[in-house]
C-alpha cells in the first residue's frame, strides 16, 4: 500500500508523512509494562555478568601473552586445570591488567570530559517520542555529539603533537584502562539502580534483583541536561574504540616510519562508525533503545566497556603480530581494495538505512528537520515515501532500502563487522570474534523485535512481512 492510497485527512508534513508517532495509545502503555524474562531470566543474565568480563580477559591475555592464539590447559587434570587459571589466566591478569593511576586518569578523565561536553557543547535540540510511563511527556535531548566530537579530535591532536599526551599511551595500558572500564560498568550501573530506587523512578521491574539490574531500573536517567542512556551510547564506546585503533595505528608509526593499508582501514572502519553515530545523533532519540530499554548492566556496561574493548580486536592484532613478529600483515592490492570497497559500500547502506527509518520516525513525530553534517549521502532521506499504515497508528516504511528487507542496517553492519576480520588475514579467531558475537546479538535482536512487532501491529505486520519478505538478504533469508 501507498501513501497515495491513504485517506488524506490526517495532519501531513510536506513529504506526505502523516504526525502519527505525536501521542501514544493503550496499546503502547500494555507493551511498556510488559514483564518478559528474556535472556534466559535471571540465571541467563547471571552468566552474562560474569562471563562478559571474564571473557574479555580470556581474550585480553590471549592477545598479550599468546600472539592472539586461544590458549587452553596443558591438560585437563587437577594440576593442568589449577596451573591454566591460576598462572595463565588469573596470572597474567594480575601481572599486566590491574588497574593503575595512568589507566584510570586516562579512561575516567575522558569520560569526565566527554561528560561535561554533552552538558555544555553546542547543538539541536530534538524532541523523543511520547513516553507512555511519562503520560505522554516527550523529553528533549540535546544532540551536541558532533561538536563534542569535533572538540575531542582537535584536542587529542594538541595533546598528542604537543607530548602532554601521547595517543600511543593508550595501546600502552590497554589492559588496566580496560580493567577500569570493566570496574567502571558495575559502578555506573550501580549508580543508575540506586538512583532509580532513591527517586521512585524504576519501571517494569521484574522484582528479581539481578534480573532487574541486568535490564536497568530508570527508563530515562538523567544528570542535568545530559541523558545517560544516550550519553553512554554514542559519547564514550565508539570513541573509545576509535581511539584505540588509532593508538594502534600511532605505535605502528612510531616503530616503523610508515603505516600499512590493514591499520589505515581499522582506524578508518572505526572513524566511519563513530562519526556516523555523532552526525546523525538527532535521529537516536526516536530509536527502540531510547524509547523502549532501560538503564541497566545490559546497556551501560556493554556500552562502558563491552564494545571498546571487544571490537578493537583487529587493530591490537595487527599490532601485536607486528611487534612479536617484526613484520606487518599486509595483501595483495586487490584484496585490499576489495576490501576497502566492501567497507565503504556497506557503510553507505548502513549510514542511508538507519537515515532513511529514523527520518521517517522523526517525520511521524514531527521532529524532522534538515542536518547538514558531515557527510549527508545520497539517499539518506525519502522523498513522498511509501508505507503500511498500521491500526495502531504507526507506519511502517516500506520504500527505499526498506522495501527491499526488513534489517537492511543489520546485513550492512554485518558486513562492516566481517572486513574488520578480514583485512587482518586468517591468523587469528579474536579479529573475528566481533563478527561472530555480533551475529548472535542482531538475531537475538531481530527476534526480539519481531515478536515484539507482531504483537503491536498484529495482521498490519503480516501485511509488511508479506511486502517486504526477505530479512537480511533478499530472496536468500
Ligand atoms: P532498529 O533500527 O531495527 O529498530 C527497530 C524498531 O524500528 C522496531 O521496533 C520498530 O519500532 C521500528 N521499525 C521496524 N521496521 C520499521 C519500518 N519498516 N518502518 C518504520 N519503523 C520500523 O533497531 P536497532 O536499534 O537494533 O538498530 C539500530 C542500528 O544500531 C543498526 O544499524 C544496528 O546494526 C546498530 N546496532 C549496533 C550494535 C553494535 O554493537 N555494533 C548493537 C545494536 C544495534 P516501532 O515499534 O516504534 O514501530
Amino acid at each position: 500500500m501507498t501513501n497515495k492510497e491513504e485517506p488524506k485527512k490526517e495532519v501531513v508534513n510536506a513529504n506526505g508523512v502523516p504526525l502519527f508517532k505525536a501521542s501514544y495509545n493503550k496499546q503502547d502503555v500494555q507493551l511498556d509494562n510488559e514483564i518478559v524474562y528474556e535472556f534466559g531470566g535471571p540465571i541467563g543474565v547471571c552468566a552474562m555478568m560474569t562471563g562478559f568480563p571474564a571473557l574479555m580477559y580470556y581474550f585480553w591475555v590471549s592477545l598479550e601473552y599468546h600472539q592472539g592464539t586461544l590458549y587452553y590447559p596443558e591438560s585437563f587434570t587437577k594440576e593442568g586445570l589449577s596451573n591454566f587459571f591460576w598462572n595463565e589466566y588469573y596470572g597474567k591478569i594480575v601481572e599486566g591488567a590491574l588497574p593503575n593511576l595512568t589507566a584510570i586518569k586516562i579512561y575516567m578523565g575522558y569520560a569526565l570530559f566527554s561528560f561535561i561536553l554533552a552538558w555544555i557543547m553546542p547543538g539541536p535540540i530534538v524532541e523523543g517520542l511520547a513516553i507512555p510511563s511519562l503520560k505522554g511527556k516527550k523529553l528533549k535531548y540535546q544532540c551536541n555529539g558532533l561538536s563534542s566530537w569535533y572538540t575531542v579530535l582537535a584536542t587529542s591532536a594538541v595533546l598528542h603533537v604537543t607530548g602532554i599526551f601521547r595517543l600511543t599511551q593508550i595501546i600502552d595500558n590497554f589492559g588496566p584502562i580496560m580493567s577500569v572500564a570493566i570496574i567502571w560498568g558495575f559502578t555506573m550501573t550501580t549508580l543508575v539502580c540506586i538512583s532509580g530506587y532513591v527517586q521512585g523512578t524504576n519501571h517494569r521491574m521484574s522484582g528479581n534483583f539481578f534480573y532487574d539490574y541486568f535490564m536497568g531500573g530508570p527508563l530515562n536517567p538523567r544528570i542535568g541536561p545530559v541523558d545517560l542512556k544516550m550519553w553512554a551510547e554514542i559519547r564514550l564506546p565508539w570513541v573509545v574504540l576509535f581511539y584505540c585503533s588509532l593508538s594502534c595505528l600511532l605505535k605502528q608509526y612510531e616503530l616503523d616510519g610508515q603505516v600499512t593499508a590493514p591499520a589505515v582501514f581499522m582506524v578508518l572502519a572505526h572513524f566511519l562508525y563513530v562519526n556516523a553515530c555523532q552526525k546523525g545523533e538527532e535521529c537516536i532519540p526516536t530509536s527502540w533503545d531510547i524509547f523502549y530499554e532501560k538503564d541497566g548492566f545490559m546497556l551501560i556496561f556493554w556500552n562502558m566497556a563491552g564494545v571498546p574493548f571487544t571490537y578493537c580486536y583487529a587493530s591490537i592484532y595487527l599490532m601485536k603480530y607486528q611487534l612479536t613478529t617484526g613484520t606487518a600483515i599486509t595483501h595483495s592490492l586487490p584484496y585490499t581494495a576489495a576490501l576497502f570497497t566492501a567497507l565503504l559500500l556497506a557503510y553507505w547502506v548502513f549510514d542511508t538505512g538507519n537515515s532513511q527509518k529514523n527520518r521517517f520516525r522523526m517525520e511521524q513525530n514531527g521532529s524532522f528537520f534538515v542536518r547538514k553534517t558531515f557527510p549527508q549521502l545520497p539517499w539518506g532521506h525519502i522523498k513522498n515515501p511509501s508505507y503500511i499504515k498500521t491500526e495502531h497508528g504507526n507506519l511502517l516504511l516500506t520504500s527505499g532500502w526498506w522495501g527491499i528487507v526488513r534489517k537492511p542496517h543489520y546485513t550492512a553492519d554485518l558486513i562492516m563487522a566481517i572486513s574488520w576480520g578480514l583485512i587482518t588475514g586468517f591468523g587469528s579467531f579474536l579479529p573475528y570474534f566481533y563478527f561472530c558475537f555480533f551475529v548472535v546479538v542482531l538475531v537475538h535482536r531481530v527476534t526480539r523485535d519481531m515478536e515484539r512487532c507482531a504483537k503491536k501491529y498484529g495482521k498490519d505486520w503480516e501485511r509488511y512481512c508479506e511486502r517486504v519478505p526477505y530479512i537480511f538478504v533478499p530472496y536468500v533469508f
